[in-house]
């Protein structure tokens, strides 16, 4: 965690010490600008009034301050959910998603500049991967959204676009920093990293045993059919998948989530429902069924209501847990990488 390089709205409060102390100012000042970037979202250093102005302009001279510009906001008319396209420093763009629920609000965050993990129905990776977001780069998104609603974020989803765990270093440090006291402060357990299942990542991530929900992106109930949807399963066997979601429970105790998009005619059978039932019997988990959003470049339908619902009750004869998530905001480009994509193309 004690990379130089880092610009400064990504590091920790104790490198900004060190910073504070090579430039020869008193230790609290520090904190002053810690909380300045993480509690109070100071869009510039200009804002930090606190601050010595001799401070804030050695400052802006040696650490160039990352901001994010809102490019478009769109809100569903449906359920209220905001989706935002937000342009990175460098002219790329991110998206990110504002969704309202009788438990708080929910941010869904992008983790990559477009994504190389290829799922066969997924829009985010069409034009595979063009960068690592940065921490910073991934907390201004959920600052940025906090700005403009001017609500209090209480849960965060790291399933926008990208692979949070193709970017491991940043992406832990953005949940060290996310959910530290002297920032933000959002609880552990209320956030979430979604992975398609890069095996010695979700075993890394096990070991820091952080208080965070692991979803895994299954989508298949055998290796086969998981091979067709996803590419990463022809480096990674269903069963090491599972065997890691089993390791991520034994180390942190948390129960571990399933993503299945069901995608008509191709993982949503009966069949299919009895072989997920066996490839988890005896884990404590939840499975999230969402119909598949299809996207205009891939053929891929989603499954019928009736198969929807018959899918979930056969999960539920075995007792496991599984939801049919509610589809937000369909009406704005609800399935990751759309807005981006579309974006993209207007220009
Ligand atoms: N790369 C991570 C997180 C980003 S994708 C992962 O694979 O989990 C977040 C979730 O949305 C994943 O479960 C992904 O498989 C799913 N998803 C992507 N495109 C989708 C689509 N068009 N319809 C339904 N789910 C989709």
């Amino acid at each position: 965690m004690e990379k130089e390089s880092y610009d400064i709205k990504s590091m920790t409060l104790s490198e900004i010490k060190t910073v504070i102390a090579s430039m020869g100012e008193k230790p609290f000042r520090a904190k002053q600008l810690y909380e300045w970037m993480h509690v109070k979202l100071a869009r510039s250093y200009e804002e930090m009034t606190n601050l010595p102005k001799s401070l804030r302009q050695q400052l802006a001279q040696k650490y160039p301050y990352i901001s994010l510009r809102e490019v478009t906001i769109q809100t569903s008319k449906l359920d209220g959910t905001k989706k935002y396209l937000f342009a990175l420093a460098d002219g790329n763009y991110v998206e990110s998603v504002w969704m309202q629920y009788h438990h708080g609000n929910s941010v869904c965050i992008s983790s990559q500049v477009g994504c190389r993990m290829g799922c066969r129905f997924c829009a985010s990776t069409l034009d595979g991967l063009e960068r690592n977001l940065t921490p910073s780069e991934m907390l201004e998104q959920i600052y940025m959204i906090s700005r403009n609603t001017g609500e209090r974020v209480s849960n965060i989803v790291v399933m926008g676009t990208g692979e949070p765990l193709d970017n491991y270093d940043n992406l832990l440090r953005f949940l060290y920093m996310v959910s530290d006291e002297n920032g933000l402060n959002i609880s552990q357990r209320n956030i979430t990293v979604s992975t398609c299942g890069i095996v010695e990542n979700m075993r890394r991530l096990a070991k820091e045993k952080l208080q965070i929900t692991l979803a895994l992106s299954l989508h298949g109930s055998t290796q086969e059919k998981r091979q067709e949807l996803m590419p990463i399963a022809n480096r990674y066997a269903i069963d090491e998948v599972i065997s890691a979601c089993r390791y991520y429970f034994e180390q942190t105790g948390r129960r571990v989530t399933f993503e299945y998009s069901l995608v008509g005619g191709v993982n949503d059978t009966e069949t299919d429902a009895e072989n997920l039932c066996k490839l988890i019997a005896g884990l404590n988990c939840h499975i999230n069924l969402i119909p598949v959003n299809p996207i205009q470049e891939r053929d891929y339908i989603a499954s019928e209501r009736r198969d929807v619902l018959n899918f979930q009750s056969r999960l539920e004869k075995k007792h496991i847990n599984a939801t049919v998530r509610r589809e937000m905001g369909r009406d704005i480009d609800g399935a990751c990488g759309q807005l981006r994509r579309r974006f993209g193309d207007l220009n």
